[in-house]
């Protein structure tokens, strides 16, 4: 231990008026500051007690030490990270990733004021809801239009607003659970709707409907897209036109959780006959509710399209103020809606769209590409494959349709899977890839090419 050193150590307060530690609470909490040079000096301290410490770095390093600290403390716990995956609605990545024109709508909303609640042509209070339910009903040839908080809430207020003290009649196959406890037969009951459950879970045939109303006094016809799982086998459930064809006959709505609606049936590059919100529609459904984030590709958000009466009873509940959309996600709701007036544009300038888009051909080509790049970069130090794979939508949108993918795989020389995966996972921009069969996998259709080129950074410096 040497004893002259730990007396030259700094005192707490002359390193904190230190100029760059002084500069820095410009920047940076002072608390933080203060913690992270304590810190500093506790850490020096030991090393010269337990004879590690030989010399003392500069106090300008020591500041810079400090500050480097007091940033990493600071850090917003909610932040970007880089998706490898190749699922493209990562439910627990946040989604749709918005788009350049939808993210910077929401920077310039974020920013200032805007007309939220301001009519411009006449100088007067205006509407939330007049931003985009015109463009919605253009695009989806709906009466009425509605976007709220997300497709939860979407649907709740439908059944709140329009199905309160009624029975509804829904098949026991739909029954399901979208996910955090959100359950069709428990929102049900919430919203005072009454519960017909009508089938069997495997079959439900347009008789059981019949019989619903006929019988059981049903007063509105509910389908719910059963999203996030695939009934496979001896199954059969009833058509949106055929329910419609039968409400028609008795005079009762029919209702429509989409979920994961695409807007267009040609939207989607690649990926066959999912759920449109354009067949729902047409099929003539009274009132479709679907997410924003999921296969339209936009903000967290619900919408709610149909007849005008039902969207009008939807926007006078009083529970419509609980779940209002709030001015960030219209902008970045109106944004992603505007690409849709032309579909290519839309297949190609909306992000979840391109991704889908991105078939096996050009994904080998990017994992190629990407491979090259990483072993030039790393050398001896991992070994590159690519491969074909097939990947998933994610995000309970589209199970059991397979994505046509081709990955980059790494074997690296020096270091256990585990290890690597935790290591990528602690970058300064969190990388998420996987393992799968003794390999970390890269999937590039999450990928953008700057995420390809930090991969190769963060790899570079965690295989040295
Ligand atoms: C995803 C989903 C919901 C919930 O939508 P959120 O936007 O996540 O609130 C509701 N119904 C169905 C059928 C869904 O797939």
């Amino acid at each position: 231990m040497d004893k002259a050193l730990l007396q030259q150590l700094p005192k707490m307060d002359v390193l904190l008026t230190c100029p760059a530690l002084v500069e820095a609470q410009s920047e940076l909490p002072y608390h933080a500051l203060k913690e992270a040079a304590r810190a500093q000096l506790d850490g020096l301290r030991r090393g010269i007690l337990d004879g590690s410490i030989t010399a003392l770095p500069e106090t300008a390093v020591l500041a810079q030490a400090a500050i480097t600290q007091a940033r990493a403390a600071c850090r917003p716990h909610l932040r970007r990270v880089i998706n490898a995956t190749g699922v493209v609605l990562h439910t627990n990545m946040g989604r749709a990733p918005l788009g350049e024109e939808a993210a910077k709508a929401v920077y310039e909303a974020a920013r200032g004021y805007s007309n939220l609640e301001y009519n411009l042509d006449e100088g007067r209070r205006g509407s939330r809801f007049s931003h985009v339910d015109k463009l919605i009903c253009s695009l989806t040839g709906a009466e009425g239009a509605l976007a709220v908080n997300n497709n939860a809430a979407a649907v709740f207020l439908m059944l709140s607003a329009l199905a309160a003290g009624k029975k509804v009649a829904i098949s026991r196959g739909e029954l399901v659970e979208i996910g955090g406890s959100f359950r069709v037969p428990e929102i049900m009951a919430r919203s005072g709707a009454h519960l017909i459950e009508v089938g069997t879970t495997n079959k439900t045939h347009l008789s059981d409907y019949r019989r619903a109303i006929e019988e059981q006094g049903a007063e509105i016809l509910l389908k719910v897209h059963t999203s996030n799982f695939k009934l496979i086998g001896f199954t059969e459930e009833v058509s949106t036109e055929d329910l419609v064809a039968l409400g028609k006959e008795y005079s009762v709505p029919v209702f429509h959780d989409l979920g994961s609606g695409a807007l267009f049936t040609d939207q989607v590059l690649g990926v066959p006959d999912g759920p449109t919100v354009e067949d729902s529609v047409k099929a003539g459904a009274d009132v479709v509710c679907f997410s924003g984030d999921k296969l339209l590709g936009g903000p967290q958000a619900g919408i709610a399209i149909g007849k005008k009466e039902y969207i009008e009873a939807m926007k006078k509940n009083q529970f419509a103020r609980v779940v209002r959309i709030d001015k960030l996600t219209l902008a970045a709701l109106e944004a992603t809606l505007r690409f849709y007036e032309d579909h290519a544009l839309a297949a190609r300038r909306i992000p979840t769209l391109s991704m889908l888009g991105a078939t096996r051909e050009e994904l080998r080509l990017r994992a190629e590409a990407f491979a090259a790049a990483l072993t030039e970069k790393l050398g001896a130090r991992c070994t590159v494959t690519t491969a074909p794979d097939t990947g998933e939508v994610g995000g309970g949108s589209l199970p059991g349709v397979p994505l046509p993918t081709w990955v980059v795989e790494l074997a690296p020389v020096n270091c256990s899977l585990d290890a690597l995966e935790k290591a990528l996972r602690a970058w300064e921009t969190p990388i998420v890839g996987r393992i799968r069969h003794e390999k970390y996998v890269l999937d590039p259709r999450t990928l953008t090419h700057e995420d390809g080129e930090e991969i190769v950074r963060a790899l570079d410096a965690i295989l040295k």
